[in-house]
């Protein structure tokens, strides 16, 4: 029996014991393609050398050191780099040791930037429905999924929703996009002139949707409106790509593909690649001199932060996705995947969509296409495509059942970035005989 306190109590999961590349072995000696990264985790794949040999360098050296005495090579590496490879107007980093922790650092940067400026009111947060930011009580009620905040209420109160952009399912018979994004845009300024226009401090928004909806990207011109009506009210603009970013779309940050730079954004996942749990939120250099100008310090803080290990895994990590090539095959093998899914499914009465950007692809799954009607969430088939997936050595991250009041299943595909043009076409046919 075992000790562990699964989220699912008592399931009974495959011992993982060995990883290399796109595969991972269980201890029954099965091998399972990672078609998934985890939760778009490991984008560099499993036992990577030159990850591995960052981290022994960094232990050999020094494991620990607290950052309210010391900083290290390792992270001022790792953020200098990070600044050098985001667009101007993200100049600044904030360690932290995951996702959920980099959406709560960010929102309390936002808060406390406002307090700094003396604008103390600004309160207000507004996200989006269908949406997922972490399982802190802040991040899980800045996150729009009912069901996972409902146990937890009364949450946040100063946390509001407005419409995720969602295409397939919200752009209008007839609609353009451009007509689509100014409505989405017209609510968040309705929403924002309804808390009062001087009551919000932030919008927080996945550029690409990961784990609620599955690789659900903008319409054109979304995010230029969106951050337009963020500037109308002074209303700081904060881009989760925790799942998205580092790489995960084609381009190193997916906002860089909406022309428009965030106030702040937040990244995890992808940036230690699984090999260290970090996270960080990236900072415009306004808000870092608001601090250093006001109070001169940032009311937050965590034992981990800034662990050199991770920073060495992480600060490595990076410069492999920011080497010369890594993008162009990111895009190359995301458009195979997209090629191979559309030839295999795209027919199937059961697919109702196929979506995303780079190695980041999203199924939607419906009971009925031509009326896009979803499955009965009691028929769990989300769940059913991963225990069928993995039967097939397919390691995919469904999600699904009733989010928001809305059903829908998904299957949302990120597979390591290093994969090969024939381990995309294994994952395609894994996937189809797998639905
Ligand atoms: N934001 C987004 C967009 C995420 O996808 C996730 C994790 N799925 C988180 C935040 C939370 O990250 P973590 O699980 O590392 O706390």
């Amino acid at each position: 029996m075992t000790r562990i306190l699964h989220r699912t109590i008592g399931a009974d999961l495959p011992r993982a014991v060995a990883g290399q590349g796109v595969y991972i072995t269980d201890a029954g000696g099965r091998s399972f393609i990672d078609g998934s990264g985890g939760a778009a985790v490991s984008c560099l794949g499993h036992g990577h050398a030159e990850v591995l040999e960052a981290m022994r360098a960094q232990m050999d050296a020094i494991a620990y050191a607290h950052t309210s005495f010391f900083t290290t090579p390792a992270l001022e590496s790792l953020a200098d780099r990070l600044v050098a490879l985001t667009p101007p107007g993200l100049d600044y980093v904030y360690p932290v040791s995951g996702g959920s922790e980099a959406v709560e650092a960010a929102l309390k940067m936002a808060r406390q930037y406002f307090v700094e400026i003396g604008q103390p009111q600004r309160r207000h947060i507004i996200a989006r429905r269908q949406s997922y930011h972490g399982n802190t009580i802040g991040a899980l009620a800045t996150g729009g999924n009912a069901l996972r905040r409902a146990q937890f209420q009364p949450i946040l109160p100063e946390t509001h929703h407005v419409s995720p952009c969602y295409a397939y399912r919200d752009q209008q018979v007839g609609e353009t996009p451009e007509a689509y994004a100014a409505r989405l845009a017209d609510e968040l300024d309705a929403k924002i002139r309804d808390l009062g226009e001087d009551r919000v401090m932030a919008f927080v928004a996945e550029p690409v949707v990961g784990a609620t909806l599955g690789a659900v990207g903008p319409v054109a011109d979304y995010f230029r409106r969106i951050r337009a009506v963020c500037d109308r009210y002074g209303v700081l603009l904060i881009l989760d790509e925790v799942m998205c970013g580092m790489g995960r779309t084609g381009s190193l940050f997916a906002f860089e593909q909406e022309g428009i730079v965030p106030d702040l954004v937040t990244i995890a996942k992808g940036l230690g690649g699984g090999y260290q749990p970090i996270g960080a939120v990236m900072l415009s250099d306004c808000i870092y001199r608001a601090f250093a100008e006001g109070s001169g310090l940032f009311q937050h803080g965590h034992t981990y932060i800034g662990h050199p290990v991770a920073a060495a895994a992480a600060d490595k990590v990076v410069e492999i996705i920011s080497r010369p090539g890594m993008m162009d095959h990111v895009r190359a093998m995301g458009d195979r995947l997209q090629a191979g899914l559309d030839a295999a499914l795209g027919q199937s009465p059961h697919v109702g969509d196929i979506r995303g950007r780079g190695l980041f692809r999203g199924i939607e799954l419906v009971a009925d296409k031509d009326s896009k009607t979803p499955f009965d969430p009691a028929l769990k088939i989300h769940a059913r495509v991963k225990a069928e997936a993995m039967a097939r050595g397919l390691l995919c991250y469904p999600a699904g059942g009733t989010i928001d009041g809305r059903r829908g299943d998904h299957v949302l595909l990120a597979p390591p970035y290093i994969v090969a043009p024939g381990e995309i076409d294994m994952i395609v046919e894994r996937l189809r005989d797998a639905i």
